[in-house]
């Protein structure tokens, strides 16, 4: 098995909309918008208005281009221009995977990459976005957990992923609440690259505008946030975002998940239950999801099965399996499908809905956890000589 490295929480984070230069409007909250637009000379009076007629551009419509913004003044319009930027990340590189799954290779400012995978089903699309570049966290089964991290994004970074996303799918304007139109893009997962809850305030920002019902306007029961058990930020996630919570759980004992997701040195099984058992919006409909990656003689036994149910008796759960999807020097096997069936069985004679995650995009090395860019740390002094590094 790996060496397991040392947890840290060495994240840079930027500041909230961009670097230097002109402010980027994509990324505020409204209220941020309002801001800074009251700010830059719009009358306090009007400043609502004009915030609501530029988000409906940007998130409803697409539009990156002040000019474009026909019910604007034109005089409205150029100081506008003077002060503001519609800024996303750029997609580098798309491939398209024999299944329908594209794999979107972006660039963020500083030069740095991220990757974003579309997932078309029967009855929905959904747009698995990262939050970090890297991670800090050393899983030992993932790909990104052996990227060094290098940032955070911003929450225009985030939200960003959203929109580029719409402009390769031809998803534009969005269609209002009232038709009844099949989405291409219809839910959200934070299941790309990074730990979302070690950004918490830019990853809450961006889910906030993509929900906002005069925009993007997903439904808050649309977007699945996972995480690897930040405890102290779980109860946040409920209060300050609403979206439905997905952790990613992997062993039945301290002594193994210390090994597959070392955060659990940190806040352990105990711990980390004790706390899913009190997110505030539990109920049968929204219940949590339990990330269980299948490894061979590792965590797939029948009596970690049991474990697993004895566990989590008493939460809402579903138990999401995913059969482990191998990356270049992995240290681990997919378990086999006999076992990963034996496994899903007992849970759910338990009672409770065990799917199997279906690996989707393998053959472009789009599905879970093998994402990684080519983005490496480098030394924080020569990079962003200005960016405090918080202790959270
Ligand atoms: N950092 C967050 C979200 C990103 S990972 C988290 O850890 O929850 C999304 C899911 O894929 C997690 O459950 C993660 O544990 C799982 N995963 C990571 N590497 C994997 C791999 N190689 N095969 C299958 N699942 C993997
Ligand atoms: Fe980070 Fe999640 Fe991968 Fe763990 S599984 S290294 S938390 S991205």
């Amino acid at each position: 098995m790996q060496k397991i490295a040392p947890i840290t929480q060495d994240v840079l984070t930027l500041p909230r909309n961009s670097l230097d230069g002109p402010q980027n409007l994509i990324g505020l909250t409204r209220k941020g918008m309002r801001d800074v637009l009251i700010r830059t000379g719009t009358p306090e009076k009007q400043a609502r208005m004009r915030a609501g007629q530029i988000w409906q551009w940007i998130y409803a419509k697409g539009v990156r281009d002040f000019d474009a913004m026909t019910n604007l003044a034109k005089t409205y319009r150029a100081e506008l221009k003077n002060n503001f930027v519609l800024k996303v990340p750029r997609i580098l590189t798309k491939q398209v995977s024999e299944d329908g799954t594209r794999k979107y290779l972006v660039r963020i400012e500083g030069g740095h990459e991220v990757e974003v995978v579309y997932i078309p089903e029967n009855d929905r699309g959904t747009l698995c976005i990262s939050s970090q570049v890297g991670c800090t966290l050393t899983c030992s089964f993932c790909h990104t957990g052996t990227q060094r991290l290098v940032r955070n994004l911003t929450s225009a970074e985030i939200v960003g992923q959203i929109l580029l996303a719409r402009d390769d799918l031809a998803q534009w304007p969005i269609p209002s609440v009232n038709i009844r139109e099949p989405r291409l893009l219809s839910n959200i997962v934070l299941m790309g690259m990074g730990e979302p809850l070690y950004n918490f305030d830019n990853v809450r920002d961006a889910m906030k505008i993509a929900m906002d019902p005069e925009g993007i306007c997903l439904s808050r029961r649309r977007i699945t946030l996972s995480t690897s058990g930040v405890v102290p930020e779980i109860a946040k996630t409920a209060e300050e975002i609403g979206c439905l919570l997905a952790v990613s759980f992997h062993a039945t004992t301290d002594e193994v998940r210390d090994k597959l997701v070392p955060i659990n040195k940190k806040w352990n099984i105990a711990t980390l239950l004790e706390t899913l058992r009190s997110y505030p919006k539990l109920s049968n409909s929204e219940r949590i999801t339990f990330e269980y990656v299948m490894l061979k003689d590792v965590n797939d036994s029948d009596a970690d099965a049991r474990r697993l149910i004895k566990l989590i008796q008493g939460i809402p759960a579903k138990i999401n399996l995913i059969p482990f999807n191998e990356w270049p020097g992995a240290p681990y096997q997919r378990s086999d499908w006999k076992r990963i069936r034996a496994f899903s069985d007992i849970v759910f004679a338990a009672g409770y809905a065990s799917p199997i995650r279906t690996p989707r995009g393998e053959d472009i090395m789009a599905a879970c956890g093998q994402l990684k860019s080519a983005s490496e740390k480098v030394k924080k002094s020569s990079m962003w000589p200005k960016i405090p590094t918080p202790t959270a």
